[in-house]
């Protein structure tokens, strides 16, 4: 049996995604990426939401306590600049490499 690919368009089952396409579709609540054989647009499911909402969850949390602890220091600034491009970056990498791609949820697209 062939193994479904996370790339698998959830329309036309086409792999039709790549992990560029995939992290640019976005998460559950985006217009997503369309897919270039059917053009129905998809999106990174709950999962990827999950883990992405605890990312920045984890992020605020540095961000607030080298707020706090370090703000006497200059530098405090460009690591919370670091820590949020961070947390953004780690979650367009879960959108790329990990979970399936699921229909679209917004129904404006
Ligand atoms: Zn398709």
């Amino acid at each position: 049996m062939k193994k479904k690919s996370i790339y698998t368009c959830p329309y036309c089952g086409e792999k039709t995604f790549n992990p560029l396409t995939k992290a640019l579709a976005g998460g559950i609540a985006s217009k997503g990426h369309a897919c270039p054989k059917c053009n129905h647009h998809a999106v990174n499911g709950k999962a990827c939401a999950v883990i992405s909402a605890i990312i920045y969850v984890i992020a605020l949390v540095v961000v607030f306590y080298i707020y706090f602890i370090e703000k006497e220091d200059n530098t405090a600034y460009i690591y919370m600049a670091t820590t949020i491009i961070l947390a953004f970056i780690i979650t367009r990498l879960i959108y790329a490499f990990a979970f399936p791609l699921i229909k679209v949820v917004r129904n404006d697209v």
